[in-house]
């Protein structure tokens, strides 16, 4: 970092600091050729993320607008605000890294649904109807049906190899078309 005053390229840190929330780090350095102080901020860049919806359109990745969502699909289910935002936290984490840029909005949905499963059937189930926009009756059925083979399919499991069997099924099952 170039001193402003002098623009040596070299200085020392006296303080480092977290700051906004563990959002970023202030220094505090002074230069080594005239002893200036000055201060620094390091945060991490978050690279915009593409989302393509299933009409082929695109937009940005709207993080407001996916927590909307799930706290309508979570009503009188117990699940905490503070929960969701934390769980689209950690979904904006996994499309930043896994990724990249673009993603689709039923890759999304799909990773929504994963959170949710574990945290409320009831959740689940409403997410999931309006994500895979039900027709009718026989994809709600459907539906239930998948929540209950995935149940069970990750029970009969346990006994053999806990957690890689488990977690294949219940992926390759939820990420079946419907
Ligand atoms: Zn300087």
């Amino acid at each position: 970092m170039r001193c402003p005053y002098c623009q040596h390229t070299e200085s020392r840190v006296l303080e480092s600091r977290s700051t906004e929330g563990g959002q970023s780090v202030r220094r505090r350095r002074e230069c080594l050729s005239c002893g200036h102080r000055f201060t620094t901020y390091e945060r991490i860049e978050f690279v915009p993320v593409t989302v393509i919806k299933r009409d082929g359109r695109r937009e940005s990745f709207n993080r407001s607008k996916l927590l909307r969502g799930m706290v309508r699909a979570c009503e009188k289910t117990g699940i905490t605000q503070r929960r969701l935002e934390v769980i689209v936290d950690e979904i904006e984490i996994q499309l930043q890294q896994k990724f990249g840029r673009e993603v689709s909005s039923s890759e999304i949905g799909e990773l929504v649904l994963q959170y949710l499963r574990e945290e409320s059937e009831v959740a689940y189930v409403r997410f999931a109807s309006v994500y895979r926009k039900f027709q009718g009756i026989r994809d709600f059925i459907e539906t239930l049906d998948d929540l209950k083979s995935q149940s069970s399919v990750v029970e009969a499991s346990e006994s053999v190899q806990p957690n890689t069997l488990g977690e294949q099924e219940t992926k390759a099952s939820i990420m079946t078309p419907s």
